[in-house]
């Protein structure tokens, strides 16, 4: 399997080479002939190739079988004429990755408010209030007067079809409980579709259980009883703000792994940003990047039906999980390892 590794910025070097210490282990031990090639993008690409984002990337993402990115700090790229491209946004529209996976969990040892729980958002990620990504105008907001802006929330049949179809297969994989999370009461016609849309693909999986949820209920259940929840299904916007809620709840944003998917190519990236306040300081967790990068394994042999992939997989989240109940972990969820020491606590749980 060959990856595509872009570092990117703040803590993003440390923790993509966390990351492919890990990957490297899970290859050695299955088997996988992983290549990681590794490139720059971000701060690190400006500076040295006049761009964030250099043009043959794309190029080579296509070619290669994943792509892990790492957080950018997208906050001071604004010109992109002056070649200040957001990596993030970039790949995720030229290679229409729709599909926001972000699972989100407790661990075993670990004290917790809110009980045990074990869930997946599946985000929209392509349409929305973020019709800007898909808009040929390039625009989803319009200023009618200086006192007055629109905002247009675009939701279509075709992409609420295949986000759908996502969902129900990755609920049919875990424990068969989909819920659909949606506003349908206010947003008649466009959540009115995304939920109709949603029964009728779910109709055709008749082992699903299948229940939905108003989105402001939605938020007070996951606090409540998250436990009760197995894959959550919703629009963009939604899913940006339930999955942020559930990956504090599993106790840090740096435990937060995501993969952002599409119909042939996945790209591996941690839920949370560049952390600048922690770069540089070998203190940043990163589960966050092993866990996407986990995803994107588990992916790959899916889609090329190459189980030891998928045990890969399975072994470096069941890595992560026994080195954090063992309080083998970085200081944001009360540990006291550095970054590489927490890489290393979980390399050497899968060489054992
Ligand atoms: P950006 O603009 O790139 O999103 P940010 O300043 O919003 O940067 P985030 O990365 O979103 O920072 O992080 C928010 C907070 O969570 C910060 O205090 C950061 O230190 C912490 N945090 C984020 N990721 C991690 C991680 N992997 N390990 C430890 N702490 C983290
Ligand atoms: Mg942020």
């Amino acid at each position: 399997m060959h990856v595509v590794v872009l570092p990117g910025d703040g803590i993003g070097p440390e923790i993509t080479t966390a990351t492919s210490q890990v990957l490297r282990a899970a290859s050695e031990q299955f088997q996988l002939g992983l290549v990681l090639d590794e490139h720059a993008v971000g701060h690190a690409s400006l500076a040295r190739f006049g761009t964030t984002v250099r043009p043959d990337l794309l190029g080579l993402v296509k070619a290669a079988d994943g792509l892990i990115l790492g957080p950018t700090a997208t906050f001071d790229f604004k010109d992109e004429a002056r070649g200040e491209i957001n990596p993030s946004r970039h790949f995720r529209k030229s290679l229409d990755l729709f599909a926001n996976i972000r699972p989100a969990r407790t661990y075993p040892g670990r004290t917790n408010r809110v009980g045990d729980f074990d869930l997946v958002v599946v985000r929209e990620n392509t349409e929305g209030f973020y019709a800007d990504r898909n808009m040929e105008e390039g625009n989803a907001e319009l200023r009618v007067t200086p006192d007055v802006v629109i905002s247009m929330r675009r939701i279509t049949r075709p992409c609420c079809e295949r986000i759908a179809e996502v969902a129900c297969q990755l609920a049919m994989k875990r424990r068969k409980h989909l819920t659909i999370v949606h506003k349908a009461n206010v947003l008649r016609m466009g959540d009115g579709m995304f939920l109709d849309i949603c029964k009728a693909t779910a109709s055709r999986y008749p082992e699903l259980a299948v229940d939905e949820v108003l989105v402001d209920a939605a938020m007070a259940h996951v606090v409540r009883e998250p436990g009760r929840f197995d894959v959550l299904v919703t629009t963009n916007m939604f899913g940006d703000i339930l999955s942020d809620l559930t990956a504090e709840l599993s106790g840090s944003l740096g435990l937060g792994g995501a993969l952002n998917m599409g119909a042939d190519h996945a790209m591996a990236q941690a839920a949370h940003g560049s952390a600048p306040d922690i770069a540089g300081r070998g203190i940043a967790n990163p589960v966050s990047l092993i866990l996407s990068a986990a995803l994107l394994l588990d992916w790959h042999g899916t889609r090329t039906r190459q189980p030891r992939f998928v045990s890969a997989a399975a072994a470096i989240e069941a890595a992560v999980a026994d080195a954090i109940g063992q309080g083998q972990s970085t200081q944001d969820i009360g540990g006291s390892l550095g970054t590489a020491e927490a890489a290393a606590a979980i390399t050497a749980r899968l060489q054992a």
